[in-house]
């Protein structure tokens, strides 16, 4: 009988898994969870989009779940959010985002969660114009902000954070002082 195998995350590692594994057995069921709308997107793309070297927004999207369905047989299922694991059944719960929550057996699970950025307790943290840049979602709000704003300078979250740490000081390597 063919093995079942669930997936909690559909980006680098979760995709990269799943088509391992296609390529290993082509009878596994092979179901991937994502709560995400994207998935196997690349990462690395993104602040060349935010900079306009890569201008085409679906150029960051590396496989859509259509596609994986179509050259993988993989069930990929974005908008799904795995919030329980019962080992001891082999079963996940899931709750998709319409609400419905049901639950999906497996003979293997793959966990591949990722991480979200840390927010350091930097006063102002939480202002409208400090942005996260890990996931599609993220550029998206912050390439709006820019085009509304018409913003020309950025500042990373390393020199801010070298300033926290270093008493207001900027970097004085490599650093042009264009923020303040
Ligand atoms: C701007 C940027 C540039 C980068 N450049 C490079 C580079 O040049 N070279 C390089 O090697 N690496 C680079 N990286 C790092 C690389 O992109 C990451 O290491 C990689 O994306 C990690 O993939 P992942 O699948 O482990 O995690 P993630 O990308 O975090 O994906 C995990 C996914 O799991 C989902 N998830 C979490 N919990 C659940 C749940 N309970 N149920 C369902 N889904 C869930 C999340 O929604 C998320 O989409 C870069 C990263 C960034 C942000």
């Amino acid at each position: 009988m063919s093995k079942k195998v669930v997936i909690v995350g559909g980006v680098a590692g979760g995709a990269s898994a799943a088509a391992r594994l296609r390529r290993l057995d082509e009878q596994a069921e092979i179901i991937m969870l994502e709560r995400g709308e994207y998935i196997s997107y690349a990462n690395c793309g993104l602040p060349y989009y935010i900079s306009n070297v890569i201008t085409d927004r679906k150029k960051l999207l590396v496989q859509t779940p259509e596609a994986m369905k179509k050259v993988f047989n993989i069930d990929v299922r974005v908008n799904n959010e795995v919030t329980a694991i019962n080992p001891d059944k082999k079963e996940v719960e899931v709750l998709d985002h319409n609400g419905k929550v049901y639950r999906e057996s497996y003979d293997y699970l793959i966990l591949s969660p990722g991480a979200a950025p840390v927010r350091p307790p930097i006063p102002g943290i939480d202002a409208d114009n400090v942005f996260t840049v890990r996931s599609v979602p993220d550029v998206d709000v912050l390439k709006e902000f820019i085009e509304k704003t018409q913003a020309k300078k950025g500042s990373s979250c390393w020199r801010w954070l070298y300033r926290f740490r270093n008493g207001g000081k900027y970097p004085s390597i490599g650093y042009q002082n264009n923020n303040n």
